[in-house]
């Protein structure tokens, strides 16, 4: 490690000048935002990055640097930045009004697309993730006349009260693995929030079903991304989404999947038709809006019934507003169409090259791709949960981050816990870079 970390010292040295008007605006912009940035995340390991502008596969910020863009706004813009459809939707919805908050004819075709990709019949709007998965426990929670909800231990599902428990656990106090004690995971929650979520670690089936045994009759549901996105990119094993689904029903519970990061980037179908699960219901946001706020709840006509009562009210001043729908139109109808995530397989194969990288250097670290989304796990065992992150030093994750900025590429800040995510927009050129930058690290690190 004390290699890693001069390369560090080094690497940093060499990105902190180039960075010079990104930090002097955030400095300047300190008067006005806390810590100078409009989101806590887009405080990177040494400074913000502050972007002027994106086109196609590539980003540029206001230092003038240019970079392939493997981060693409936390997978977001799979359809690549400024793209021409997307571009003519949002301009042509625009010159026609933007907002009236009442419902306009877009969202049913959006709806219609959704309903074919997912198999899941009815659908509604919203503008984020958290939003999406807010709707998704209180329909849990309505239906079933329920109050708690099993999540993943480590699992983020947004900045939604009912679901900030043991997001990001401390190896001190999370409790036993199988039994994980749940934490709240930020400051500013009610306390009895925490005792409404049963955490489990992922890839466990017995955990969920030990959850059920101990809290009988008081579940309403269970939210999970099907393959952890948070987390690197951890696919469920065999067997494992049928079994808490199966587990789900028998007690009396609905199944959710957070697929507001996976949905639409994973498979045409998300991770439902990826791994052949369709839950109750389905969060979608990020990829869904090509850029636009936005959010979505799918589900069964049995999950969704509860929506047609008085009881419960799904609604927002901008739920299904005609900019984000005309955008989401175009893309899912013109520019995601089933035949574009063929490209996702080709550059999949392309990034193929760094699982050679890692063998030919020996490198402790395994490569993850499916559709657009990708990691590389700096482990020399595959992760299986969240727990298995602990193991891994931050510190070559941060030098592999730091080493692809300064050639050209922008990963995900974060990134042993981030994944990154290609665009349609990205050059066999693009995603060689990748490789090659990989390569010159794994070069330097056996050096
Ligand atoms: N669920 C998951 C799995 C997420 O990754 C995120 C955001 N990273 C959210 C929900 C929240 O989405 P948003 O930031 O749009 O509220």
């Amino acid at each position: 490690m004390e290699l890693v970390d001069r390369l560090l010292k080094e690497e940093i040295d060499d990105l902190t000048p180039r960075l010079a008007r990104s930090r002097a605006h955030q400095q300047e912009a300190q008067r006005r935002l806390p810590n100078g940035v409009t989101c806590d995340w887009d405080l990177l390991p040494n400074g913000p990055v502050i972007i002027d502008h994106g086109s196609g596969s590539r980003i540029f910020d206001i230092d003038g640097n240019e970079y392939v863009d493997f981060h693409n706004g936390y997978g977001v813009m799979i359809m690549g930045h400024a793209n021409p459809k997307i571009v003519a939707a949002i301009t042509e919805r625009a010159s026609r009004g933007t907002h009236f908050g009442l419902s306009g004819t877009d969202a049913l075709v959006c709806a219609d697309n959704l309903a074919e990709r997912y198999g899941l019949p009815v659908w509604r709007f919203s503008n984020s993730g958290t939003e999406a998965t807010q709707d998704a426990v209180h329909i849990m929670r309505q239906t079933t006349g329920r109050q708690k909800i099993i999540k993943i231990e480590g699992a983020y599902h947004g900045r939604n009260d009912s679901l900030m428990v043991s997001v990001s656990p401390e190896p001190e106090t999370a409790g036993p693995r199988e039994n994980p004690t749940p934490h709240a995971s930020d400051g500013g929650l009610p306390d009895g929030v925490v005792g409404l979520v049963v955490p489990v670690p992922f890839n466990d089936l017995g955990a969920v079903q030990r959850a059920f045994a101990d809290n009988p009759g008081q579940i309403a549901g269970m939210i999970m991304e099907p393959c952890m996105a948070n987390a690197g990119l951890v696919p469920p094993e065999p067997g494992y989404l049928k079994g808490i689904k199966d587990l789900c029903h028998r007690n009396g519970a609905l199944l959710t999947f957070d697929e507001v990061k996976v949905g639409i980037t994973l498979s045409w179908g998300g991770g439902t038709r990826a791994f052949g699960i369709t839950p109750d219901l389905v969060c979608l946001a990020k990829a869904i809006g090509a850029g636009l706020p936005c959010g979505a709840i799918g589900g069964t006509e049995e999950a969704m019934s509860v929506l047609l009562g008085e009881d419960l009210e799904q609604a927002g001043t901008f739920n299904g507003n005609p900019l984000t729908m005309a955008a989401m139109r175009a893309n899912l109808t013109e520019v995601l169409t089933p035949e574009a995530y063929g490209r996702f397989d080709e550059i999949a194969e392309i990034l193929g090259g760094i699982g050679e990288v890692i063998d030919s250097y020996r490198l402790p670290a395994n490569l993850r791709t499916m559709g657009a989304k990708g990691s590389v796990e700096w482990s020399a065992t595959p992760v299986r949960d969240h727990r298995d992150l602990w193991e891994i030093d931050g510190r070559l994750p941060d030098l592999a981050w730091v080493w692809q900025a300064n050639r050209g590429v922008f990963e995900p800040p974060w990134n042993k816990w981030e994944s990154w995510t290609v665009s349609l927009a990205h050059s066999d050129e693009d995603v060689q870079r990748y490789v090659d930058n990989f390569a010159s690290l794994a070069e330097a690190l056996t050096a």
